[in-house]
């Protein structure tokens, strides 16, 4: 059920120090359902390693395909962030809904959805522009995650109508704005001639949308997943989330499996918030670079947070393993894209 992790997913050394311990969260309370092992018990055996070689966080404990695909096809099938890409729950309605929610569920003791709608809040306050400095927001401490439920009710209830006047665009980078973002594809082009393009991951969150008109070549990269954005992942219960997001932006899919005879050379692949559920990390890195000339990752921030890597993801990326992957490719990192840095991500550019 659960494996025991003797060696650094990405470099391979065994040499590495305890970095960091769990925090709950909504997939530590299914794990905990679906493998029938107390919550408190579970976050305390699996713990954030540190390889010392290539820097890279992992966990000492990893689940085997078939909990991920438990977890994935049973338990949280659609992907809760590519479902509020865009979504109306970015509203004053939605927050009157979730806070509503919330005071009923605390009413009855229910704390699992206490929980939800706890994070569900958290997410919209912290798609406020600026929310950290304004006085019916500032409360939510710094370096609060929206993977986490620590959220003050009081102070929620004190200032819920202030907060309700504050919701009009939702800042990027974002549960609600995801990445499609202007200024990052603007980023992109600065750096490389986008001719074709590719994306693997959430099909929902990334760049297709603002590309869908450009003269260049578009293509989604399917992997046989043990995630979401498998068969059953979609969107408003009906449409796979894959062929939703082909119908609006027209991008053509090609397989992971049949990259290598596909004979491709693009001259980007972005992958975002995706990288940390992987088994082997650097097989991917070698399949994408053996198809494209640059390689955009996003990835959790952490470093800026709370230095927690949350039971649903496997690794922790930050420079020092991008450069460590960077050297064996032969490649050149670019880490200075101004306007991600101080959010919950970062974005490591491969050229
Ligand atoms: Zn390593």
């Amino acid at each position: 059920m659960i494996q025991k992790i003797k060696n650094c997913p990405l470099c391979g050394s065994s040499n590495f120090i305890f970095f960091s311990n769990l925090k709950k969260n909504l997939y530590s309370e299914i794990i905990s359902k679906i493998i029938d092992l107390n919550e408190n018990y579970l976050i305390k055996k699996i713990k954030n390693y540190k390889c010392k070689n290539c820097g890279i966080i992992f966990k000492n404990y990893w689940f085997d395909d078939k909990i991920l695909e438990k977890i994935y096809n049973s338990f949280v099938i659609h992907h809760p962030r590519g479902q509020d890409f865009k979504s109306n729950l970015f509203s004053k309605r939605g927050l009157s809904s979730a806070f509503s929610n919330l005071l009923i569920a605390k009413k009855k003791g229910d704390i699992e959805n206490e929980n939800r709608y706890s994070r569900t809040i958290k997410s919209i306050i912290f798609s406020i522009p600026n929310y950290n400095k304004l006085k019916s927001t500032n409360w939510i401490s710094a370096n609060s995650r929206s993977f986490d439920s620590n959220l003050n009710i009081g102070l929620l209830k004190k200032n819920i109508n202030k907060i309700k006047n504050l919701i009009n665009e939702p800042v990027e980078f974002k549960r609600f704005s995801g990445f499609e973002s202007k200024h990052l594809w603007k980023y992109l082009n600065q750096q490389i001639k986008i001719k074709s393009y590719a994306e693997v991951g959430c099909p929902q969150w990334g760049l297709f949308g603002l590309v869908k008109n450009k003269k260049i070549k578009k293509y989604f990269i399917k992997r046989n997943e043990k995630n979401f954005w498998g068969k059953k992942c979609k969107i408003n219960n009906s449409k796979n989330c894959i062929l939703y997001k082909k119908e609006k932006t027209n991008f053509k899919i090609i397989n992971y499996e049949n990259l290598p005879k596909l004979n491709l050379k693009l001259d980007l692949v972005s992958s975002f918030q995706y990288i940390d559920h992987l088994r082997e990390p650097f097989k991917f890195f070698e399949n994408l670079n053996k198809i494209s000339e640059s390689q955009a990752y996003i990835v959790d921030n952490y470093k800026s947070f709370d230095n927690t890597i949350y039971i649903q993801h496997f690794t922790g990326w930050s420079s020092k393993p991008f450069f460590w992957v960077a050297n064996k490719l032969n490649k050149k990192i670019k880490n200075n894209f101004a306007r991600i840095k101080n959010t919950e991500n970062d974005l490591f550019l491969l050229t």
